[in-house]
């Protein structure tokens, strides 16, 4: 059997030649999800005891980037078959619960993460969303927006507020679990981002996760952040790659584009860029035991994210009108990559939550209750 890296490589042709279709039909590509189930690469990190390889974080991220640069969709379908929401089921879950997370995401289910909410971006913890218990389990009741693979995942961990603060809970579609709308975005085309209302939805109670706090549940967000990273750095990667064909392909001034000084320099800080940011990224994935330090993890995405956007704009820039036209894979990578400085943690937030590392302290966002501001005037 080839190893994970090889199997993959070996789909990137087929993965490569749909990949438009998804855009241009804005479909979920459920054929794609076959080809990962059969190759084994839904579920890469799942430990054996539930059927899994086992995989680490530094194992699969170098497998998320050569899958994303053919098909950013199925990148992004392998970071949520492999981190995020089952990264925090496999670290805090029951037996029950990584025993059912397990065989969903092994037979080729994509869990959604349910943070979000109209009230509640940034800010996460404002969430309004409720769990009450009611006899033999809990009533979730609140909307949550913006949940990549609403509608097409089976598996949910939403995040409500219980008596005792923020909790997980593993949700299955079911009565009183709808999805009110669909987002029309510009990029990732094909994955549905979903409002989704939980209306009096029952949830049995061995599906609440054990009794672990918000800091906790989100640390496990940063194996995503880490994916979200890879995706980016893929994309990126794969840009540079065609912008590097094409400088030694078209002629311009009787000459090839590659000629030219301006154009070198441009793939030469492409280049640079990338290989920092995929410096971050591997920094970052080695970092987790078992979520990746999450100042590690906030640097990897915010660098990574920022370059990807700047990387493939040169790309495309560098094929002139070919760039912008829909021969090329190049405008829906430009669409595409624009998401990952704000899904995930915002370039802004994850600034935020760096200095607040550098300098050692919690930087708390919200206005200053009116007595400590007056405490500071009189200081
Ligand atoms: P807001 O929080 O309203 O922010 C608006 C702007 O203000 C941003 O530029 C932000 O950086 C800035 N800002 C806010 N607060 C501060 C501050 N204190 N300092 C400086 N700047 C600030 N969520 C889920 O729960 N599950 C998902 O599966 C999911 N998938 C997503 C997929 C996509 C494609 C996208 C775009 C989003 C997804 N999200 C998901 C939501 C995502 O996590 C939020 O969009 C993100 O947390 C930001 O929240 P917001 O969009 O409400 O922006």
């Amino acid at each position: 059997m080839l190893d994970y890296l090889s199997r993959a490589n070996a789909l990137l042709p087929r993965l490569r030649s749909r990949a438009a279709t998804w855009d241009r039909e804005r479909r979920y590509c459920h054929e794609n999800v076959s080809d990962l189930v059969a190759v084994g690469l839904m579920g890469m990190s799942i430990p054996k005891a539930y059927g899994g390889p086992g995989l680490s974080l530094a194992e699969i991220v170098p497998i998320v980037e050569a899958v994303s640069g053919a098909c950013t969709l199925t990148g992004r379908i392998l970071v949520e078959g492999n981190m995020g929401a089952l990264s925090a089921v496999m670290a805090y879950g029951t037996d029950t619960q990584k025993a059912r997370a397990a065989a969903l995401v092994l037979a080729g289910d994509k869990p959604a993460i349910c943070i979000t909410e109209p009230g509640a971006g940034s800010d996460a913890q404002a969430m309004v969303t409720r769990a009450t218990p009611v006899p033999g389990g809990w009533r979730l009741d609140g909307i949550k927006h913006w949940i990549t693979g609403g509608g097409v995942s089976k598996l949910h961990l939403v995040f409500a507020q219980t008596r005792d603060g923020i909790r997980g809970f593993l949700a299955e579609p079911g009565p009183g679990l709808r999805v009110a709308r669909l987002e029309r975005t510009m990029g990732l085309c094909g994955m549905p981002e979903a409002e989704l209302r939980f209306e009096n939805h029952f949830v049995p109670a061995d599906m609440a996760l054990p009794e672990v706090g918000f800091s906790q549940l989100i640390d496990a967000y940063n194996t995503q952040r880490v994916g979200a990273a890879t995706i980016a750095l893929g994309v990126a990667s794969e840009a540079t790659r065609l912008a590097q064909a094409h400088l030694t392909d078209r002629q311009q001034f009787g000459r090839l584009l590659a000629e030219f000084q301006g154009l070198q320099w441009m793939l030469a800080d492409m280049d640079t860029e990338l290989a920092a940011a995929r410096l971050l990224v591997k920094d970052a994935a080695a970092s987790a035991d078992p979520f990746p330090d999450r100042t590690k993890a906030a640097r990897a995405k915010l660098l990574t994210s920022e370059t990807a956007v700047r990387v493939v704009d040169r790309a495309l820039q560098m094929h002139g009108a070919r760039g912008y036209g829909g021969d090329t894979p190049l405008e829906r990578m430009y669409r595409d990559v624009r998401m990952f400085t704000i899904g995930g943690g915002t370039a802004q937030v994850l600034r935020t939550q760096i200095a607040s590392h550098v300098l050692g302290r919690k930087l708390p966002q919200g206005r200053p209750a009116v007595d400590q501001i007056r405490g500071a005037d009189m200081a």
